[in-house]
Order: C-alpha cells, then structure tokens, then sequence
C-alpha cells in the first residue's frame, strides 16, 4: 500500500471501520494528536460517568459503596481489563499506580523464591528504580543488561525477570512468549510491564503463561490522568504471592474488620486500601468503550498508520529508531533527530503533538480509535515543513517546559 495523495489517505479513513470510533472521543478541532500513548483522549461516555459518580457521592453517600457497586469496582473493572489482557476473572485487579503495583508484583515473586532481579537497562526509569528498591529492601542483587542481551541473560539462578514490554522510546517490543519461557525454563518468574501494550497490541497473557503484570491505564486505554493501574497475578500462583503492602482491601473479609490478617484468595490480595472512585468512573467509561472492539483492527490499523507515516517521512533526513519491522514495534513511530526537543515544540505550535524523550527522539504514539490515516499524511506535511524552515531552532522552543 503506497497511497500518494492526501485523497487516497482521505479514502483509507473512508473505507476504515474504526473510523465512526472517533465520534466517541471529544478532542479538539483541528488538532492532530498523536500523544496518546502518555495521555489518551477522552472518551465522551467518561463526562456521563463521572456525572453519575458525583451523583452516587452526593445522594447516595455511603450506601454507595453496596448500591452503586463502589466495593467491587477494583475487581470488576479489571475483570474487564483482564479480557484486554488475556486473563481470567479474578487475575486482574486495578489499584494504585504502576509503579506501586510493580512494587508489589515484584515483592510478591521474591516471597515465592529469593534470588537475583534481572532486567534491562533501558527499562522505564520508574521500573529501574522501584525494581532497585526492592533489590534493596530483601538483600538481592539487580542485575542490568542491554536490552538486547535480556535473553541471554536470563540464566540459572536468577529469581525474577522484568521488563516492558513495548520500549517507551523506541517502541521496541519484545516476545513476550519466548521470554516467559526462557524465565520458566531457569526457573525464574516474570514481571512484565504493559504500559505501553494494553490497547495497542493484542495480549494474551495466560496462552504465554505470564506470571505477573503491571500497566497503566491513562496511556492507549483512555482511562484518565491518573487512573488507577492494573496488576495480572496467574491465578495458579494465587495461594502463594505476599502483597508487601497488605492492606484491607486486600484481606478476604475487609467489613469483618478482622484484627489479623487474611489474604483475599485471588488477585484482590494485591489491593491495598480505599479504591479512588471518581477516577474508577472515567476508567470504567473507556473500558467499556474497549470491549466493543475488535483489537486485531487496532493492531492492523495501528500498523498501517506507523508504515506510512515512516513512509511519507523518508527523505526527511530523519533517523527511524522505531524497528521498520511492524512485529517488532508497538503502536508508535519514533524518530532520531539533534534538535528533537525543539522539533516536538515546533510541530506543537502548528498543531502536530508528539513529545520528546531525552536525548535525541521524538515520538508519535498512535491510536488508531482516534487517530486517522489522514493524519499522516498532514502530519508528515507539518513535519516536512518545520525541517525545511527549521523553526525547531526559534529560541522560544528551547527553554523545556514541566512536563515534555
Ligand atoms: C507510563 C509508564 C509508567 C508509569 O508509571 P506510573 O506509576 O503509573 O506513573 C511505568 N512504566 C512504563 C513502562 C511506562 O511507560
């Protein structure tokens, strides 16, 4: 597929049954959006839910917890993420960030089996640090690889492996498959992260026998700045993992008010306290706007979309650092380039958002319920146009602002 015309990419759209998805989505006119993956748009039903969680605050008040089904909401909204993830009911329960989860999730394989953490060096720097942490705190050694050596490395000895992964800055994904097995095969656990996976490839968490899983909710899922994360225990584990945190919303009976403490049987262990409801509404909204849809056409627009905006952007004098390999990449196109702080900026002002990831990448999440094959082509244009006038060099764009 080779589309050479801004008309051509207007009749992919026209031909796209995800198209009428973005009906579902407020986001502003004329704005090209291809930040998704750090925070996604808003899908319309979460106002409407949001509305009727201030409403279930305001009348219902503490009846709400039993009436308005508050008490169940970490486990029946990650009942439904569990179907995103490939999971089964009581695997998934949503809680906290993923940092904290992956806290958690980590701690927990250790109290199965002590030894060396494994990870890569190029892992998110929360998962560095966290994984770090826990190093720390029970007496193990973190071992840090290239992320090309993670594999090979994986040897006899080694307790727990983590890892995300799609790579936040290149997109890079790894086969979760082959990885889990390798852990398995040296006796090892795995922890994986989704942040960048849940909603923009397909996951089948069970058929690659995952251990553990951690991921955020407020990147491709939609679900709200801030929304609470998810953590996937495998339910043949269950009996077995420690939440480090052990809090009520954990125990088995928390409203027996039970001096001592009993974990919850299944994935609920790993919640800790009161579930943050308001950012529960919106989530729920998303997801339940997920379940409608088929994620193969996510995954096959996701592809299309990443190929022909790495297409249109050849000649660019560009640097692709997303693999050109479509099943070795997650749902983002990134590029190498001196100046790309000043790019990222520069694009923003005539209406493109990516964002930047130090030193040298600009990054185009895409999100293909949202996000149309026009809008490669324009952003390409927009793109082209800032290379030739290279307005990323203004001394506006190089002061960095809070968040890139
Ligand atoms: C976004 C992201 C996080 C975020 O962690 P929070 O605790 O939710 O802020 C963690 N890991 C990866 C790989 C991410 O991309």
């Amino acid at each position: 597929m080779r589309p050479s015309s801004r008309e051509e990419f207007l009749r992919l759209d026209a031909e796209d049954p995800l198209a009428p998805i973005r009906e579902q989505f407020d986001l502003p006119a004329q704005l090209i959006y291809l930040d998704g993956n750090s925070l996604g748009a808003m899908p319309r039903q979460a106002r409407n839910q949001l509305a009727e969680a201030i409403s279930q605050w305001s009348n219902g008040l503490i009846s709400s917890w039993n009436d308005a089904g508050w008490a169940e909401a970490p486990t029946r909204v990650g009942d439904k993420i569990g179907r995103l993830l490939g999971a089964h009911p009581s695997e998934v329960v949503m809680g906290d960030t993923t940092s904290v989860n992956l806290y958690k999730a980590l701690s927990a394989a250790l109290s199965l089996q002590r030894g060396p953490i494994l990870t890569d060096e190029q892992n998110f720097p929360t998962d560095l640090y966290i994984a770090g942490a826990v190093a720390k705190k029970y007496g193990v050694e973190l071992r840090r690889v290239p992320r090309n050596r993670l594999g090979a490395a994986i040897q006899r000895g080694v307790a727990v492996v983590t890892a995300t992964h799609v790579d936040y800055r290149t997109g890079h994904m790894l086969d979760m498959r082959e990885l889990t097995k390798a852990a398995h095969d040296v006796g090892a656990l795995f922890v994986w992260d989704l942040c960048h996976s849940a909603g923009a490839v397909p996951l089948d968490l069970n058929g690659a026998e995952v251990d553990l899983a951690v991921g955020c909710t407020y990147k491709f899922l939609n679900g709200g700045p801030g929304a609470p994360a998810y953590t996937f225990a495998a339910r043949r584990l269950h009996g077995d993992l420690d939440n480090p945190i052990p809090g009520w919303f954990g125990h088995d009976q928390p409203f027996d008010f039970d001096s001592g403490y009993t974990p919850a049987p299944d994935a609920r262990r790993f919640l800790t306290g009161t579930p943050a409801i308001l950012s529960m509404a919106a989530l729920e909204a998303a997801i339940d706007l997920w379940l409608t849809i088929d994620i193969a056409l996510v995954r096959s627009k996701s592809v299309a979309l990443a190929d022909l905006l790495i297409q249109k952007c050849q000649g660019f004098g560009l640097e692709l650092a997303s693999p050109a390999e479509p099943s070795m990449r997650g749902s983002q196109v990134s590029f190498r380039h001196p100046n790309a702080y000043g790019l990222v900026r520069a694009l923003a002002e005539v209406g493109v958002v990516g964002d930047h990831r130090p030193p040298d990448i600009a990054r185009f999440g895409l999100t293909p319920l949202y996000t149309r094959y026009v809008d490669m082509w324009d952003a390409a244009e927009k793109l082209s146009e800032v290379l030739r006038q290279r307005t990323y060099l203004a001394p506006r764009f190089a002061a960095r602002v809070g968040v890139p």
